[in-house]
């Protein structure tokens, strides 16, 4: 596995992405998910360019963080049980699955700085039962609950698109992602800026940049994945 050829494959899909769509190439953060990945291929992906690093466990995210000496954005993607808050609130920048209240109250009451912790609100647009996710019709209310949360801010919205063998299939998702992050937009809450949409995995990141995606999260198409044999 080439690492500096799967990013350099990337980013010309994300930049014909964008070039498509008329969008900016500098407002989309590519994302390594490094979750069955060693930290060696962690320090491959940081030689070949990438910045973002994103884990769904806590303890791969304090392993790697550990072994990569070159500064990097960390990021906390996968469901987040509210035993484990206190041991990654102060190890990455940017949570993407705030996904109920008594989650939000465990991050208020575990984070401790100056300014408050980005954090993106899980959204199940695909209505899926086996997804995470505030439910579209419940969003504008939860968003607007967690004012009280003085330690959060809601950076923006994140989905998990269902699987789809064409990936076509899974863009009135992430239009509908986008559509919903522009109404929270408009409701200028001052603790919800809102304004990033954390969307597109392996299979679907480009329809998901041409949707608007300002964080694209890759696993297998950019680091792989050791867990499965790869061919
Ligand atoms: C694993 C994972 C990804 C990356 O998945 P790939 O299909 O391998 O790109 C992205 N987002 C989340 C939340 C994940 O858990």
């Amino acid at each position: 596995m080439d690492i500096k050829e799967n990013v350099e494959s990337v980013m010309a899909k994300v930049s014909a992405a964008c070039e498509w769509a008329g969008r900016d190439l500098q407002d989309v953060s590519v994302m390594a998910v490094t979750k069955y990945v060693s930290a060696e291929r962690v320090e491959q992906a940081v030689a070949a360019g990438i910045k973002h690093f994103g884990e769904s466990r806590s303890d791969g995210l304090l392993e790697k963080k550990q072994t990569i000496q070159t500064p990097a954005h960390w990021h906390f993607v996968g469901r987040l049980q509210s035993r484990k808050v206190k041991e990654v609130v102060h190890e990455c920048d940017i949570i993407h699955s705030l996904d109920r209240t008594s989650l939000a109250k465990e991050i208020n009451k575990r984070y401790q700085g100056e300014t408050p912790i980005a954090c993106m609100v899980q959204v199940n647009v695909s209505g899926e039962e086996t997804k995470a996710g505030i439910a579209p019709e419940e969003l504008e209310n939860f968003v607007r609950s967690l004012a009280s949360y003085e330690h959060i801010q809601v950076k923006g919205l994140m989905t998990m698109a269902p699987h789809a063998e064409n990936p076509e299939d899974v863009r009135p998702y992430f239009r509908h992602l986008r559509e919903l992050r522009d109404y929270i937009q408009r409701l200028k809450l001052h603790h919800a800026p809102c304004h990033h949409l954390s969307m597109g995995m392996s299979n679907d990141f480009e329809q998901a940049v041409e949707e608007g995606a300002t964080i694209i999260r890759l696993g297998t198409s950019l680091v792989g994945n050791e867990t499965e044999r790869e061919g």
